[in-house]
């Protein structure tokens, strides 16, 4: 688990915890499950981290090797395996921005130590590997039968932003197409950039709310629900002059308190169909695969205009929707068309 901290648009501190899980009990399992931790194992394994070091001159930038030593020695780290390497996080101190650096060492330099189901434990993750890629297949032929229709809608959605670097590119990239699109932004954010939110808002944008500093709301109060979305409708009323009507719960996670808060402040809930994933995505490829293979009409799209390549996949993604006969339209538009009623939620049509 990787947890990154951003202030304003810099990435300010990235941490790192590891748990490994038994997949079949679900049990954890520590460093001495997998190897005989004996003193040749320490003397090998030290060696072995080592040798990795010494041919990775970036990490020698941000750790020395003192330090280093020092944590193996106390076992002061983070571990995850990962196919066939064991990962180990190990802890800076002296750097405040890189406060963890990762050494990789492969399975096969410590086999002689390993207790038997460690290869099992790498097999499985393989396995698991070739399951996951089986969905994406399917979703592109479910699409298959809808290529006649002639009037088809799709909302892009963009959350998490205002970002001053990445907002105005897709901003210029929408206008292109005359198209326009739905922008979930961050309370905090819109503080930070007033000037970005109202150009979003001027370009005829619809403007809406993703809550005040992106908490998972599941974990809060009612009153704490509300002062997110409240605090967040009244930084972008400021900002945009206008007064968002949609919500979208950050990591779409929702509960009863957020449904009745929607009710109450008649407000749409507003989840998606489609999620680009392009937070995680390698290249602008990815994005595009996931947006178009996903994609049907009365599709919610889930992107992030504070990633790159998100600006870099969107002239593609927009130029194969029209050539497919898409109409680019803003949420509440589609909620027109779809006919569905507030507070939702509401995913767009599957
Ligand atoms: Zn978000």
């Amino acid at each position: 688990m990787t947890a990154e901290q951003y202030i304003g648009d810099s990435l300010e501190r990235t941490n790192v915890f590891s748990l490994i899980v038994n997949i079949e009990d679900g049990k954890e399992v520590a460093l001495d499950d997998l190897f005989n931790t004996d003193a040749t194992f320490a003397k090998d394994l030290l060696g072995s981290i080592m040798k990795v070091y010494e041919k990775d001159e970036k990490v020698q930038k941000q750790i020395d090797e003192k330090t280093l030593v020092r944590a193996i020695e106390k076992q002061n780290w983070n571990i995850a395996l990962k196919e066939s390497h064991i990962h180990f996080y190990i802890a800076t101190e002296q750097n405040d921005s890189q406060p963890f650096v990762e050494l990789k060492v492969s399975l096969e330099q410590l086999k002689q130590h390993a207790k038997k189901d460690l290869t099992l434990t790498a097999k499985n993750e393989k396995s698991e590997k070739s399951k996951k890629a089986k969905p994406k297949k399917q979703q592109k032929e479910k699409k298959q039968p809808k290529k006649d229709t002639s009037k088809k809608y799709v909302a892009l959605t963009f959350d998490d932003g205002p970002s001053p670097h990445v907002t105005p590119l897709i901003l210029e990239t929408l206008q292109e197409y005359d198209a326009k699109a739905t922008f979930f932004m961050i309370g905090s954010r819109v503080e930070y950039y007033p000037s970005v939110a109202k150009q979003v808002a001027d370009a005829g944008h619809e403007i809406a709310n993703h809550s005040l500093w992106h908490p998972d709301l599941t974990k809060l109060s009612y009153k704490q629900i509300e002062a997110q979305f409240e605090e967040t409708s009244n930084k972008l009323e400021q900002a945009t002059g206008y007064k968002p009507s949609l919500i979208r719960p950050p990591y779409g996670a929702f509960d009863h308190d957020v449904e009745a808060f929607a009710e109450k402040g008649n407000y749409a809930i507003v989840l998606w169909t489609v999620d680009s994933l392009d937070w995680k995505a390698p290249n602008k490829q990815f994005v595009y695969d996931r947006v178009i293979s996903g994609v049907n009409d009365g599709a919610i799209i889930l992107m992030h205009d504070i990633h790159q390549v998100t600006a870099d996949a969107l002239p593609e993604i927009m130029e194969t929707l029209v050539k497919e006969g898409y109409h680019f339209v803003t949420v509440s538009e589609l909620l027109e068309i779809l006919d569905e009623k507030k507070p939702g939620p509401i995913y767009g049509k599957m």
